[in-house]
C-alpha cells in the first residue's frame, strides 16, 4: 500500500530543504520496500503568487486527504516582500494558522536534542550538559489563553484589558493522551507542567492528567510548576523526556528548550491530532536572507521527515535509520555553514542531503 504524503515546499529556503528531505524519504522507501505517493500543496507566499491567497480551499482539502504532510517553511522578508503589504488575513502566516486549524492539529511537538558533536553551540556549561539531553515539548495548540475571549475597555477613565484562559477536560485529555503515547515511544517519562498553585485551569489540567496517567502504568510521571520548569530547563535539561503543557506555557518553554541546543537549523517539529495524521516542519523559518544559495541546513527538515515516518506512518525502523544517518554525518565532520566550526568540512544543502542518503 502506498502512503500518501503531502509536500509543501513553501517559500525562501523551503524548496531547497524539502528537496533534500524527499531525497531521504525516497532512500528509505527503496530500502524498506515502501511506496510514497507525493502530492504538491501550495501554502504561504507561493500560494499568494499562484492563487491570490495563502491557502486555498482546494489545498486544504487535498492536505486533509493525505496520511501526513511534510512542509518546508513559509514567509518572506517581512520588510521588503510585497506579501507583507497585503492585509493580515492574506499574508503567508495566515495560511499556516488556517491549515493548522483546518486540519484540527491540536498537539504541537518540538524535540530539543543536543548532539555531542555540536556541544560547542550550546550556551550551557559543560558540567550541566554532561552527555547531552533529548527531550520533547508537547504543547496544546488550539486552546487556552490564545483562543479565549479577550477585550480592551475603559472603566472609570482607566483603560483595561482582559484575556481569558479556558480549558475543557476534553481538550486536556486528548493532549495528555498524545503526550503519554509519545512517551511510550521514548524513555517513558512525562513531566506535566502547570501553575496549579494559582490557576483553576491548571488544577483541572492536573486532575485530568492524573486520570490519563492511570492508563499508562509503565510511564513515570510528575507535575512541575511552570516557573520551576523554566529554571530546570537551564539547570538540568537531562531530567526531561516529554514535557506536557498548555498553549502559552508550551510556547515559551519550547523556545527556551530550542535555544539551549543552540542550533536552529537542526530542530524539527510536528503538529498532530487524535488520529495518526500530522504536519511536519522544521522549527525555523524560511530564511529569505540565504534562499537560493545552496547553503541552508536541511537537517531540521530531514528530521521532520523522520518524525513523519515514526508518528504518522509507524515506520520506526526507517525513522531510526534517518536519525542515525544524521548523527553519523556529524560524527564524520560534515557541517553546513550555520553549524560550522574549526576543523570540520563545510558542505552545501544538496551535499548534506547526499551525505545523509549515503549513510542510510
Ligand atoms: P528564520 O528562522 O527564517 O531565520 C533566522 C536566522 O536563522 C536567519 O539568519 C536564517 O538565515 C537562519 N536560519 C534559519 N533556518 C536556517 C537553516 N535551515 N540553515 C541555516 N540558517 C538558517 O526567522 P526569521 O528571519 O525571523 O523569519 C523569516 C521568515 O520566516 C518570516 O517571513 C517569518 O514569518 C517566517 N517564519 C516561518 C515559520 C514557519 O513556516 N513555520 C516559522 C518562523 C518564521
Amino acid at each position: 500500500m502506498a502512503f500518501k504524503i503531502g509536500v509543501i515546499r513553501g517559500d525562501g529556503i523551503g524548496p531547497e530543504i524539502v528537496a533534500e528531505a524527499v531525497k531521504v524519504l525516497d532512500k528509505v522507501a527503496e530500502k524498506y520496500g515502501q511506496e510514497f505517493d507525493y502530492t504538491e500543496i501550495l501554502l504561504g507566499g507561493a500560494s499568494i503568487d499562484a492563487a491570490g491567497e495563502p491557502l486555498t480551499k482546494e489545498a486544504l482539502e487535498t492536505a486533509g486527504k493525505m496520511d501526513a504532510v511534510l512542509m518546508g517553511s513559509i514567509g518572506g522578508n517581512t520588510t521588503t516582500s510585497p506579501w507583507y503589504k497585503l492585509p493580515a488575513n492574506l499574508r503567508p502566516e495566515a495560511g499556516l494558522l488556517a491549515i493548522r486549524k483546518g486540519l484540527g492539529l491540536f498537539a504541537n511537538m518540538r524535540p530539543a536534542y543536543l548532539y555531542e558533536e555540536l556541544k560547542a553551540a550550546c550556551p550551557l556549561r559543560d558540567e550541566i550538559i554532561g552527555d547531552g539531553f533529548d527531550l520533547v515539548v508537547m504543547r496544546e495548540l488550539t486552546g487556552g489563553l490564545y483562543f479565549g475571549e479577550r477585550r480592551t475597555y475603559v472603566e472609570d477613565g482607566i483603560e483595561k484589558a482582559v484575556d481569558t484562559l479556558t480549558y475543557g477536560e476534553d481538550e486536556i485529555r486528548r493532549i495528555a493522551l498524545r503526550g503519554f503515547d509519545i512517551a511510550m515511544k521514548r524513555r517513558k517519562k512525562v513531566t506535566s507542567v502547570d501553575k496549579a498553585n494559582v490557576l483553576d485551569s491548571s488544577r483541572l489540567w492536573r486532575k485530568i492528567v492524573n486520570e490519563v496517567a492511570m492508563d499508562y502504568p509503565e510511564v513515570e510521571y510528575e507535575h512541575m510548576l511552570v516557573d520551576n520548569a523554566a529554571m530546570q530547563l537551564v539547570r538540568d535539561p537531562k531530567q526531561f523526556d516529554v514535557i506536557l503543557t498548555e498553549n502559552m506555557f508550551g510556547d515559551i518553554l519550547s523556545d527556551e528548550a530550542s535555544m539551549v541546543t543552540g542550533s536552529i537549523g537542526m530542530l524539527s517539529s510536528a503538529s498532530l491530532r487524535e488520529d495518526s495524521f500530522g504536519l511536519y516542519e522544521p522549527s525555523h523559518g524560511s530564511a529569505p536572507d540565504i534562499a537560493g544559495q545552496n547553503i541552508a541546513n536541511p537537517i531540521a527538515t530531514i528530521l521532520s521527515a523522520s518524525m513523519l515516518l515514526r508518528y504518522s506512518l509507524n515506520l520506526d525502523e526507517a525513522a531510526d535509520d534517518i536519525d542515525a544517518a544524521v548523527k553519523k554525518v556529524l560524527e564524520d565532520g560534515y557541517r553546513t555553514v550555520d553549524i560550522m566550526s574549526e576543523g570540520m568540512t563545510q558542505v552545501g544543502t544538496r551535499e548534506m542531503g547526499d551525505l545523509i542518503v549515503e549513510r542510510i
